[in-house]
């Protein structure tokens, strides 16, 4: 069944100071108080720099993120010696937890997404974590004056979307050719007699269903394949403190090695050498769980070189980017019953889609999401210029005078040496099977998992950690 849209649905997204408050960004500043203990019982026992201990195992799990780490949990549950490799000082990958703010805020993944059947939430219920629920429907949208927009004002967009959307759909159905969800919008918008302001909320709602949740613009995406992926039923939940709580859970006694990255892997019948920035580790078969930006990049070395059918899909699916801009101020100034704020402004895509962090954390924080091409663009900026594009977006809609930010964090997944992006996508002409054959183990040696390799739940923490648990099943 076609999933409903619903612009407001941005939440199931993302999965959301002063020029001298704490900046961090993603991948530039690693953040040394992640395998902190604090606000947390649970604790990864043997996590250690990768110079010390034996360089031999079973299996090499390289990449200590939910995939790598479910895989190692099961493995180890089976009596598989395994030993996780990973260039990071923190496990995690993009799910982390930060607290320089003196708050947990997530810079990665905020959400379970439908936590019905969905593991993440036996995880969550097995390390005792507590959850919030979203609730979607609960946030106000402004137009780019400021004015409040009013839910009768609001239904007329979804109304319009949804009738465009039939089309699109349709279309999708129809059609011999793959092309661009873009070029299929354009052919549905130009058939009808829309008025320059119709087209401007246009623009803004179908931006926000595609950008957010896919890291992706329409243009980016297959009319085909874009909406393959599965989903869970019922609510998405954050973590008030912070979703590292389900990777350390996990991580509990699994021998990780931080700090070293790989920059090479030989394999064949006799096994796997495995060459890191800390020497070099062997075993008999391995994991590799690094991001699709990563091997898009192609900065890690497989001897021989991956097949044919692996490296198109590679080259074929795309990693798209999420950004997160958190700003703490010394008080709410806004309505904080509220969850999301939406802003229709001038630029599609840019600080349109906000989160009230009152209801998750009761804290004065606000967060701002940008997705696909807006994301890109604004990793380019300085961390002032950023605070000073979101505050004069706040002033437009709360006045002038509200406070500056005590604090902030930006993050820039697309610059991320380990990550170069936020999660995969499918574009024009790749499809769902690209995920099947990123999957694909080569010669019962090199194995795979990791969100671009789940063709039913990519760019999730679900979809990742169900590949590594996959991946287990097979070696064992
Ligand atoms: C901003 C953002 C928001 C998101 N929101 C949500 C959400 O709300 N809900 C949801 O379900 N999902 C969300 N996601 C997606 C989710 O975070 C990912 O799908 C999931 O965490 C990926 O896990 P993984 O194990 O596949 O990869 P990763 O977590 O990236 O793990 C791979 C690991 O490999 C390591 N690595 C890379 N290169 C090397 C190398 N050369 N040598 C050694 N190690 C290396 C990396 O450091 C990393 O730790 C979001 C992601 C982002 C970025």
């Amino acid at each position: 069944m076609r999933k409903q849209i619903n612009r407001r649905d941005f939440l199931r997204i993302a999965s959301i100071g002063t020029a001298s408050a704490i900046a961090l960004s993603c991948g530039l500043i690693e953040d040394p108080h992640l395998l902190s203990t604090e606000d947390l019982d649970l604790m990864p026992t043997d996590i250690s720099q990768a110079d010390s201990g034996t360089r031999e195992a079973e299996v090499l799990i390289l990449g200590a993120g939910i995939s790598g780490l479910a895989a190692a949990r099961t493995l180890v549950d089976k009596g598989i010696r395994v030993i996780i490799i990973e260039a990071r000082n923190r496990i995690g990958g993009r799910m982390w937890t930060d607290t320089s703010l003196g708050v947990p805020l997530d810079l990665g993944a905020s959400w379970i997404h439908g936590v019905k059947g969905n593991p993440i939430t036996e995880l969550a219920k097995k390390f005792g974590v507590q959850t919030v629920a979203s609730d979607y429907d609960n946030g106000l949208v402004f137009d780019f004056d400021g004015r409040e927009m009013s839910d009768s004002e609001y239904t007329e967009i979804e109304d319009l979307f949804e009738s465009i959307y039939e089309e699109v759909a349709q279309m999708q159905e129809d059609t011999d050719n793959d092309r661009s969800l873009q070029q299929a919008f354009d052919e549905v918008i130009s058939s009808r007699d829309l008025s320059a302001e119709e087209l401007r909320r246009l623009n803004f709602y179908i931006q926000g269903v595609t950008s957010l949740e896919y890291g992706a613009d329409p243009d980016d995406l297959s009319l085909w394949e874009w909406d393959q992926d599965e989903e869970f039923g019922g609510n998405d939940v954050v973590f008030p403190k912070g979703y590292n709580q389900i990777t350390d859970g996990l991580a509990n006694g699994l021998d990780i090695r931080l700090g070293a990255k790989v920059v090479a892997i030989s394999y064949g019948a006799d096994g796997v050498e495995v060459n890191t920035s800390s020497g070099m580790f062997l075993a008999d078969k391995v994991i590799v769980t690094f991001p699709l930006g990563v091997l898009k990049q192609a900065e890690v070395k497989f001897e021989p070189p991956l097949p044919e059918l692996k490296q198109s899909a590679i080259d074929r699916l795309d990693m798209g980017v999420l950004d997160k801009v958190y700003l703490k101020f010394p008080g709410v100034f806004w309505n904080e019953e509220i969850e999301g704020i939406s802003y229709m402004g001038e630029r599609v895509g840019e600080w349109c889609d906000w989160l009230n962090f009152v209801p998750y954390i009761n804290e004065p924080v606000l967060m701002a999401f940008h997705g696909g091409a807006k994301g890109y663009e604004l990793e380019e900026l300085s961390d002032d210029e950023i605070v000073a594009g979101a505050m004069k977006t706040l002033r437009v809609i709360y006045g002038d005078e509200i406070p500056e930010p005590d604090g902030f964090i930006i993050t820039r997944w697309g610059k991320d040496p380990l990550a170069f992006g936020s999660y995969s996508h499918i574009p024009p002409f790749a499809s769902g099977d690209d995920y099947d054959a990123l999957f694909e183990p080569v010669d019962e040696v090199l194995y795979f998992a990791g969100e671009a390799t789940s063709r039913e739940y990519p760019a999730t923490v679900h979809g990742a950690y169900l590949s590594g648990v996959a991946v287990a099943g097979k070696i064992a």
